[in-house]
């Protein structure tokens, strides 16, 4: 890899203005087969050369420019600049996680946590994955820990995904997926532990994580959190809305997952839940 950014630069000062050969990107995100590119607004004028010669330097069928996530979804709407196929298969851990990586999102960032959940569960329990997107977090755990999942997810696209991840990891005996809004998920007091990956709105789906959960359960709250509310928070409000719904919180550990926003970080706590 030391000699891909000289090679890329070597190739592109042919064509590119020499004060736009300093901009071009040092860092990118390279999922299966697809390479995400941050272009600054100097270089949109160049983006199908550049990345042509990204592509060929480092082997990839398509380039994405990368943007913004936003949206329920929390969809990429990534730019394609080089080919034409975004659907990728990404191996992780031992994991095959296949989407397209132009509209849904995979963070890097998060590779820790993906990591962690492939040893966090028995065999034994039911885990209820509320915001399963292509079964990111739950895969691990179907996978690895060889407990029973529930995913449920609600962007009809991503399920696609999510269902073929489950046949491709092989894991059709022990994970079922919902195609719908976890609010209408029917299944009340069945899990020994939820996995709550969302962000900015995670708290409002508390109460219907708890009604899922079982009497005494494992949450794992992600949620984003201004610098200045930590460390109180998020544990406060979730120990509030807990009360209001019959249910005491342990906090047993908060971690910080990335930086969300300027002065925002994302982070997720594992709460026990428990009925007194
Ligand atoms: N949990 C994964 C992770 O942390 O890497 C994926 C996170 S992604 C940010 C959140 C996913 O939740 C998206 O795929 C989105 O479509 C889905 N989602 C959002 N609101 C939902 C809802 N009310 N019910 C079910 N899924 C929802």
């Amino acid at each position: 890899t030391q000699l891909i950014k000289p090679r890329i630069r070597e190739i592109l000062s042919k064509t590119l203005p020499p004060e736009l050969v300093n901009l071009l990107p040092k860092h990118w995100v390279q999922l299966g087969d697809v390479l995400i590119l941050p272009l600054r607004e100097e270089l949109l004028p160049y983006k199908y050369e550049i990345a042509k010669v990204y592509a060929e330097v480092l082997g990839v069928k398509t380039v994405l420019r990368k943007g913004k996530i936003g949206g329920e979804f929390r969809e990429t709407n990534y730019e394609i600049i080089y080919g034409n196929d975004p659907v990728t298969i990404h191996k992780e851990n031992g994991i095959l996680y296949k989407f397209d990586a132009s509209k849904i999102m995979f963070s890097p960032a998060n590779v820790k946590e993906r990591v962690r959940m492939a040893s966090i569960a028995k065999p034994d329990e039911l885990v209820v994955d509320m915001f399963a997107g292509i079964g990111h977090l739950s895969l691990p755990i179907a996978k690895h820990c060889g407990a029973r999942v529930i995913a449920i997810e609600k962007s009809p696209y991503t399920f696609k995904f999510l269902v073929e991840n489950i046949e491709l990891n092989k894991v059709q005996d022990r994970m079922t997926a919902y195609n719908i809004d976890n609010r209408e998920f029917k299944g009340e007091n069945i899990a020994d532990r939820i996995l709550m990956g969302y962000v900015v709105k995670t708290h409002e789906f508390i109460p219907k994580a708890l009604e899922i959960a079982k009497d005494e359960a494992v949450i794992h709250y992600h949620n984003t959190v201004p610098e200045r509310l930590m460390p109180r928070e998020p544990f406060e409000t979730f120990q509030k809305i807990a009360r209001e719904h019959g249910y005491e919180s342990e906090l047993l550990e908060s971690r910080i997952i990335k930086r969300y926003a300027p002065g925002v970080w994302h982070v997720v706590l594992d709460i026990r839940v428990f009925k007194k």
